[in-house]
């Protein structure tokens, strides 16, 4: 058994970073930035007006100013302004030479072509100056993995087509004689694969291109069937078949298939028959069948793989600080991350733990880390965690 942080560096260092593409700026959402882009305009490109009113040098309560032409958003006054002259301004236009601010509307009354400026007026300027947003040259740095909001600063910034990583590959291989699939009548000793459907979504969350391969029996031609669907895959995940059962195939067929194991058996709790290695130049994670176990197993090693393929920094999961909820016993040799719930007081573990308690699962929002041989601990103690 090997400690969680050696089989994560173990896989990091038999993790690719995928290529870079181009893809439309509509599809970036959630894409990993793969190269730095600068800005090739200033935005705004002018100094532009901020609210819709009247330009003019300088105004005080009671001046009377001319209006001498109007300014709208995509079209400019041509000309300048002058002392006793104003032009009527819309948001977003550009502001006339000579104008050093913008009287908003509600501060003037109008007669005909003649404003005067009513008491309380403001400080104003109300103007937007030239590269105010940014400035040619300007970046965004990557690896970023790009929101809405960095979506909408890229077109701002001109970016029509934006350099991403790819998105991993991934088959999920599920292995098992008593699997059947959701929405299928299973027989007595049946069961419906469940961490097979969590594990998609958490890759697709993850930005990867899962792809559910059938699901395997618990016999060699059935398992190679299964690898052989997983060609072209960066990475192969299966789930179950793992341990050390009479029944417990994965390992063998993948071996004989030419994997290069870089380990297997983890010290940690749930999840420690877990394998990985390499299989014709794709990476394979072996996770236990045990829902819990693998979809822990997939916070824990599954996605810093991804995270890594795409560019971003090698690291574990993002891990947060609280304090316990309630007094726990010292924990084993192996690292436990227990199912557990943010509460006003700080982290409360479930009572019950097992490996198998998807509904457990489903209810907490953090895995509480207790590192291995980690003695008794009293509420208010400082924890960290997982968040999921
Ligand atoms: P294994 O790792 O194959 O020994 O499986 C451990 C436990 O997890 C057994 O109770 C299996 O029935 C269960 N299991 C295995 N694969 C899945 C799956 N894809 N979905 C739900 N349960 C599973
Ligand atoms: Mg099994």
């Amino acid at each position: 058994m090997i400690p969680v942080s050696d089989a994560l560096d173990r896989l990091f260092s038999r993790t690719p970073t995928l290529p870079v593409e181009e893809i439309p700026l509509i599809a970036a959402n959630g894409r990993v930035l793969a190269r730095a882009v600068s800005a090739t305009r200033n935005q705004p490109p002018f100094s532009a007006s901020a609210m819709d009113g009247y330009a003019v040098v300088a105004a005080a309560p009671g001046d009377r100013f001319k209006v001498i032409g109007e300014a709208a958003a995509g079209t400019r006054f041509d000309g300048s302004v002058g002392p006793g002259e104003a032009v009527r301004i819309f948001t977003g236009a550009p502001v006339p030479q000579g104008a050093s601010r913008i009287v908003i509307q509600e501060d003037v009354t109008r007669d005909g072509d003649v404003i005067t400026v009513t008491e309380g007026l403001d400080k104003g300027p109300h103007i937007r100056a030239e590269g105010g947003d940014f400035r040619v040259g300007q970046s965004i740095d990557a690896p970023v993995r790009l929101t809405p909001a960095l979506v909408a600063l890229l077109a701002s910034m001109n970016v029509a087509r934006v350099p991403v990583t790819r998105r991993p590959e991934v088959a999920i291989l599920s292995t098992g004689d008593e699997l059947v699939m959701p929405g299928e009548v299973p027989g007595p000793d049946q069961i419906i694969a469940s961490n097979t459907f969590g594990l998609h979504a958490l890759l697709r969350d993850l930005g990867a291109r899962p792809r559910l391969l059938p699901l395997a029996r618990d016999d060699e031609a059935s398992l190679r069937t299964a690898f052989d669907l997983a060609q072209g895959a960066d990475l192969v995940v299966t789930i179950g078949g793992a341990s050390v059962g009479d029944h417990d195939l994965v390992g063998k067929v993948a071996g004989d298939l030419g994997m290069d194991r870089a380990f297997y058996k983890v010290a940690m709790r749930p999840g420690k028959p877990l394998m990985a290695g390499t299989l014709n130049g794709a990476m394979m994670i072996g996770l236990p069948g045990n829902p819990v176990s693998a979809m822990v197993c997939g916070h824990v090693f599954v996605a810093p793989v991804i995270r890594a393929m795409l560019g971003l920094p090698r690291a574990q999961a993002l891990r947060k600080q609280t304090v316990l909820a309630q007094s726990q016993p010292a924990n084993g040799p192996r690292e436990h991350y227990m199912r557990a719930r943010l509460t006003e007081n700080g982290i409360l573990p479930d009572q019950r733990q097992d490996s198998s308690l998807l509904s457990v699962l489903g209810l907490s929002d953090a895995l509480l880390v207790r590192p291995p041989h980690d003695p008794a601990r009293d509420a208010g103690d400082p924890v960290e965690y997982i968040p999921l």
